[in-house]
């Protein structure tokens, strides 16, 4: 019998950081097994996108039924995310991990490094150009005029409209059996992927900073352990293990590759084959999704400048931690689905209650140090949201949640 591609997958995962425990000289020779297939997972994303929006939203066909599927998708979207910043901030709260943290040396990370602020990112989602949106792979503003041009394509007459959405509806399949072609590589890649990572992790930081790696590993846990399944259970009532399964695969990869934007083919194809969501909610809550809805990300935004700012011993009152949940959400709305995006928005979130100082800079730069694991972990828990609010939208718009346990 054929191993199962997430058994593929993890096995693929365990080999990788084995190799780079006993080999580390030698992982240069299999960084680009994980390199390539990043690539070859980019390389789909951008047309993906854009041929499953159009599709799904000129399958949709009424503005009413967009209008209540976007309010819906939104309204997910924002609950999840407010539910793991409050998880962050009790937590951060409680557990105080940056009080007694000694104040690093030196300014590693500079705000500089930052080209934007919140009320840009906002106003980029519409393309000024959509020819070079997708040719600069940004993905908001992508989705943004493929949804307008999905829609569109639902005020034309009968004849035009079919041409177009056959013509997109057969180029979204081509990609989706390009999907299925590049994922049978998933192993190999994988095991790439997680020898680089471990070789580059500068394990002596992590014990300096445990106590915050502990709480932000802790908090996603609660999140994705509890808070996720309890969500999707009072809302589908089926079993939240069902979907845990029917999603292993994609979890592994986007712990693997800690990139949501590169995961989401496999979140696409494994939410369409293993849960039975059609095409018409995936294509519109999966790519936004991925973009957008990024729990695990709120969480860090949150516990990670009240960590700062315990260690910088500045006590913050209520307005300003309203301040930091209502910039970790938006943080967490504009961090773009490649690693480490979350740890630079970190940036908005602290000169939004005016943490601007060097030491606080220097702290940043020491968190670099010890992102990869926590980013790892925060893409599964990202992408397993946008998973489930998939299937909870498809299950209140009347489809019946079919898991199956093939490969995808
Ligand atoms: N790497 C995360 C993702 O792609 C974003 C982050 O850095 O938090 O979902």
């Amino acid at each position: 019998m054929k191993l199962k591609l997430h058994w593929q997958i993890f096995i693929a995962m365990g080999a990788g950081i084995l190799f780079a425990l006993l080999f580390k000289e030698q992982v240069p020779w299999v960084s680009p097994l994980g390199a390539i297939f990043m690539r070859l997972l980019r390389m789909i994303v951008l047309p993906l996108v854009m041929t499953s929006i159009i599709s799904g939203v000129a399958g949709i066909g009424d503005s009413r039924s967009l209008g209540r599927l976007g309010g819906k998708t939104f309204a997910y979207y924002i609950m999840t995310s407010m539910l793991a910043i409050l998880v962050g901030l009790t937590l951060t709260n409680t557990i105080r991990p940056g009080a007694g943290i000694p104040r690093p040396q030196g300014v590693p990370f500079s705000p500089a490094d930052l080209d934007t602020s919140l009320p840009d990112i906002l106003m980029r989602i519409i393309p000024i150009n959509p020819f070079s949106s997708a040719a600069g792979g940004d993905v908001l503003s992508l989705i943004f005029f493929s949804i307008a041009f999905g829609f569109a394509i639902t005020r034309l007459p009968k004849g035009p409209a079919e041409t177009l959405k056959n013509f997109f509806k057969a180029a979204f399949e081509a990609m989706m059996a390009l999907t299925g072609a590049i994922i049978k590589l998933a192993p190999i890649g994988v095991f790439g992927l997680l020898a680089t990572a471990v070789s580059n992790m500068g394990f002596d930081l992590f014990q300096a900073v445990g106590k915050y790696m502990m709480v932000i590993t802790l908090g996603l846990s609660i999140h994705f352990l509890i808070v996720l399944p309890t969500v999707f259970f009072i809302l589908t009532r089926r079993n939240p293990l069902d979907h845990y399964r029917a999603m292993a695969a994609a979890m592994a990869f986007a712990f693997s590759s800690s990139s949501s934007a590169a995961t989401l083919p496999l979140t696409m194809k494994s939410v369409e084959k293993n849960v039975g969501v059609s095409n018409k909610i995936t294509s519109f809550v999966l790519p936004m999704g991925a973009t957008v809805n990024m729990d695990g990300t709120a969480l860090y935004e949150i516990a990670g400048v009240l960590f700062i700012a315990q260690a910088l011993g500045i006590d913050l009152n209520f307005t300003q931690q309203l301040i930091i949940v209502v910039t970790a959400l938006l943080a967490s709305i504009g961090a773009a689905a490649v690693p480490s995006a979350g740890l630079v928005m970190i940036f908005i979130v602290l000169e939004a209650v005016n943490i601007t100082s060097d030491a606080a800079y220097a702290l940043v730069g020491v968190m670099l140090g010890v992102d990869r694991p926590l980013d790892m972990f925060r893409t599964v828990v990202n992408i397993t949201s946008d998973s489930i609010g998939a299937a909870v939208i498809a299950h209140s718009e009347g489809e019946e949640l079919t898991y199956r346990r093939e490969d995808i």
